[in-house]
């Protein structure tokens, strides 16, 4: 089905087996606010790596997978199976970063994340600015040194806990958009606290201070003004992972909720004989079916060349309808599955709550329908569906 070659049949099968493998600790990370122990983690991230899983979408010569986007969206479909965040030891470090890095940065930064020994946190959303990234207020000041002077708030840093440097977005004094990167922990840099959110995952998302931070000129990425364009870059690949990780949590919905539906007698008969839930199943695969072949098709434009804004409005496609999708199925996972679909140790309530974030970050669903809507008014349906 789907056209799949052998290489991304094998790909897929390897993710799939290994989310297989982490399923198992998705109750025991429930119970424990997100964590496994520190070695069950490193033994986890170290099968990711063997398995050829982690940073699929960094070039070979790195030391990353090299895969196409198909298979990056394959990879990371099979993690979006598993709950509480256990599927990101597939890595997947900034892949926007290797075109515009300095030789110094690819050595100090790009290959250590590629090898799992660095990892990042995006700094770029404040208490006034997360749709509109173009209103943050964080300052980048030249230092009379070469250097800079970064200084801001920053909101819901996901990983910060578990990152060793950070892209901080900060604007010049000309207004202009630049980006750099931070080595943490760094003198000035501070949790100002750490909010609790609505999904139990070991990674955390503070609001962290930036206060006379000094960083090199060896630090900016790219030139100066870049800023906006990587933050794009990013965004393209991130709602196409979204979409991707969405379809693998809609199918694990849509078989558990079947199985269970199967299985659950009420009334002397399985549940899923009666015809309002077999609609709620079968609306399910409707909709799973429909997305995965927009999002398959979306990864494959990338890889065919696709002009960067058609790819752009698809990939929005992509994540909106995915997310809007997996939302739906998982309201009616909970719905099949009874009082036991309110329980925390049942895969429909933890998804229930972990899914709906997918409409909120990288770009709300209605930043995804703004800029569909405005690359059809250029462009008309035909180029971009
Ligand atoms: C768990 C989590 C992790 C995150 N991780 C990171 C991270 O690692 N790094 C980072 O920098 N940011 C991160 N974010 C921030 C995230 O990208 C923003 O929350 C998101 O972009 C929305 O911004 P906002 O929360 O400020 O909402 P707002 O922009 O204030 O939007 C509020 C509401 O208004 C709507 N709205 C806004 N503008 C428009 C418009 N033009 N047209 C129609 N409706 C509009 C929105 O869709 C939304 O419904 C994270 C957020 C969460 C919740």
């Amino acid at each position: 089905m789907y056209g799949l070659s052998e290489e991304d049949l094998q790909i897929q099968a390897r993710a799939r087996g290994f989310a297989d493998e982490l399923i198992p600790f998705e109750e025991q990370a429930e119970r424990s606010g997100g964590e496994l122990k520190a070695d069950v983690h490193a033994a986890h991230a170290e099968r990711a790596r063997e398995l050829g899983l982690a940073a699929t979408n960094m070039p070979k010569d790195l030391g990353g997978g090299g895969c196409t986007a198909l298979q990056q969206v394959l990879v990371q479909e099979q993690m979006g199976r598993v709950t509480n965040a256990l599927g990101w030891v597939a890595t997947t470090p900034p892949s926007w970063l290797p075109a515009v890095a300095t030789p110094d940065q690819i050595e100090r930064y790009v290959r250590p994340a590629v090898a799992g020994e660095r990892e990042e946190c995006y700094a770029i959303t404040e208490e006034g600015a997360g749709s509109d990234v173009d209103a943050i207020e964080a300052t980048a000041r030249p230092d009379g040194d070469g250097g800079y002077l970064l200084n801001g708030v920053k909101w819901h840093v996901t990983s910060y806990n578990a990152a060793d440097f950070a892209f901080f977005q900060g604007k010049l004094p000309g207004g202009e958009h630049a980006m750099f990167l931070v080595d943490l922990p760094s003198p000035g840099v501070r949790v100002v606290r750490t909010p609790q959110y609505s999904h139990t995952i070991g990674h955390h998302h503070p609001i962290v201070a930036f206060e006379d931070v000094r960083v090199p000129a060896a630090n900016l990425v790219g030139a100066e003004g870049d800023g906006m364009a990587f933050a794009y870059e990013w965004f393209r690949f991130e709602r196409m992972m979204v979409a991707a990780r969405c379809l693998g949590a809609a199918e694990r919905l849509t078989a558990e909720m079947t199985a269970f539906a199967s299985a659950r007698v009420v009334g002397g008969q399985p549940i899923s004989e009666y015809g309002l839930v077999a609609g709620m199943l079968a609306d399910s695969l409707t909709e799973l079916f429909a997305a995965r072949a927009m999002v398959y098709e979306t990864a494959r434009g990338i890889d065919r060349g696709t002009d960067v804004k058609v790819s752009h409005a698809q990939c929005s496609m992509a994540k909106l309808y995915a997310s809007e999708m997996a939302g739906r199925v998982a309201d009616r996972a909970v719905q099949v599955f009874g009082g036991r679909g309110y329980m925390r140790e049942n895969v429909a309530e933890r998804f229930f709550r972990e899914l709906r974030v997918e409409r909120i970050w990288e770009g709300t669903s209605e930043i995804q329908r703004m800029i569909i809507a405005r690359q059809l008014t250029k462009r008309g349906p035909a180029a971009l569906a």
